[in-house]
C-alpha cells in the first residue's frame, strides 16, 4: 500500500467512513500482530494487546500529525502498548506473582511455533526464531521490531521511534541484542546435538526445561569453554541474511474478526485523542470487561483467572468461549516442550 493510499484512507477513516476503518485495520493489523506477538512470544495477552493497539489507533486518527505517518505511529502504539503490558504484569494486578506468572502463556499460541510453521522455517531461519525464546522481555521487543526492518516491513528510522531512541543509540541496542541472540543460536544448537555432550548434561542438571535468559548464559558459557562445543559457534549466517523477505505471520481469522467487532462497536469520534496511547478507556473497559485488580470486577466475566472465577456466585466461567472474539485458553502456563528429557 503506498503512502499516498494510506492517508487517503487515514483521512477517510477519520471523517467516520467505515469502509475506510475496516481497510486501515484489516491492512495493518498483520504488522501489529507481527510485533505484539513476537515481543509477547507465548502470552495470552497478545490478542488483547493488538486490538488495544488498533482501537487506540482509530479512536487517536484525531491526533495524528499528519496522515502519511499513521505507519509509524502506529509501530510506536503497539510499542506502547506491549511496554504497558509489562507494567501491568509488574504491578501483578495485585495477585502474587506465582499467579501472574501462571497467566503468562497461552497454550498453542506460541509465536516462536507459529512463526516456524507458517513460515515453513527450516535451518539457521528455524533456529534463530527459536532462539529468540531466549532473550530478555526488552530484548525480545527490540528483535520484534528489527525482525520487521530485517524483513523489509520496517525503516530504521520506524524502529528507532517506536523505541524512543535515537538512531544512535538504537544501533548500539540492535547491537547488543544481535550478540545475545547469537548466543542463544548456539545454545539451541547444543541443545540438539545428539548425542548430546556429557558435560551440558550436568550442567542442565537443575534446569527446568523453559529458555530464561539465566540458562542462556550458562549454557553459551559451556559452549564457549567446551571442547566439544566450541565448534558450535561457527557457521552462523548472520540473522539479517536470514531475515531478509521474510513474510508476516498471518492473523488468524478470530483475531481480525474480533478487532473488526469491537471496533465497530467502540469507535469514539475522532479528537478524542490518546495518541500517545496512555489515555482514554481502554478496549478492554469499552468491551465491558474489567481489569483484574477492579473491585466491581468480582470475577463474573473473567475467565482466566482462578481466584476471580471463584468469586464469581453464578455463570461458572466456561472453557473456549468467545470474548472479544478470540478463544481463551485456560489453565496452567503454557510451557514449550520441556528438553531435559534428552539429557536424563
Ligand atoms: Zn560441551
Amino acid at each position: 500500500m503506498t503512502t499516498q493510499h494510506t492517508a487517503a484512507l487515514v483521512a477517510a477513516a477519520r471523517a467516520g467512513d467505515p469502509r475506510a476503518q475496516d481497510e486501515l485495520v484489516s491492512t495493518h493489523l498483520p504488522l501489529v500482530y507481527n510485533i505484539v506477538g513476537r515481543a509477547l512470544n507465548g502470552s495470552c495477552d497478545v490478542d488483547d494487546v493488538v486490538q488495544d493497539t488498533m482501537l487506540r489507533a482509530l479512536d487517536g486518527l484525531g491526533g495524528l500529525r499528519t496522515d502519511e505517518s499513521f505507519r509509524s505511529w502506529l509501530v510506536a502504539i503497539a510499542m506502547n502498548r506491549v511496554r504497558a503490558h509489562w507494567q501491568a504484569r509488574q504491578n501483578g494486578f495485585g495477585e502474587s506473582t506465582l499467579e501472574a506468572a501462571e497467566d503468562v502463556a497461552d497454550p498453542g499460541a506460541d509465536f516462536v511455533d507459529l512463526t516456524v510453521v507458517r513460515l515453513n522455517l527450516a535451518g539457521q531461519r528455524r533456529e534463530t526464531a527459536r532462539a529468540t525464546r531466549w532473550l530478555e522481555p526488552e530484548d525480545r521487543a527490540l528483535l520484534s521490531l528489527w525482525w520487521l526492518e530485517c524483513a523489509g516491513e520496517l525503516t530504521r528510522a520506524e524502529v528507532a521511534t517506536a523505541l524512543e531512541l535515537s538512531p544512535q543509540h538504537t544501533a548500539v541496542r540492535v547491537q547488543r541484542m544481535k550478540a545475545q541472540l547469537e548466543s542463544a543460536r548456539v545454545v539451541e544448537r547444543a541443545l540438539d546435538t545428539q548425542p548430546a555432550c556429557e558435560e551440558l548434561r550436568s550442567v542442565l542438571a537443575g534446569w527446568d526445561g523453559q529458555p530464561s535468559a539465566l540458562w542462556r548464559k550458562r549454557i553459551a558459557r559451556h559452549a564457549r569453554e567446551c571442547v566439544r562445543c566450541s565448534g558450535l559457534w561457527s557457521g552462523l549466517v548472520p540473522a539479517e541474511g536470514l531475515l531478509a523477505g521474510l513474510a508476516l505471520v498471518p492473523v488468524s481469522a478470530a483475531l481480525l474478526a474480533g478487532v473488526r467487532t469491537t471496533g465497530a462497536a467502540g469507535f469514539a469520534p475522532a479528537g478524542a485523542a490518546f495518541a500517545d496511547g496512555s489515555e482514554g478507556a481502554s478496549p478492554r473497559a469499552r468491551r465491558g470487561l474489567r481489569r483484574h485488580d477492579d473491585p466491581a470486577h468480582a470475577g463474573r466475566q473473567c475467565e482466566r483467572w482462578p481466584r476471580c472465577a471463584a468469586q464469581a456466585p453464578a455463570e461458572p466461567p466456561q472453557g473456549g468461549r468467545r470474548r472479544g472474539g478470540r478463544r481463551l485458553r485456560r489453565g496452567r502456563r503454557a510451557r514449550v516442550p520441556r528438553r531435559t528429557a534428552w539429557f536424563r
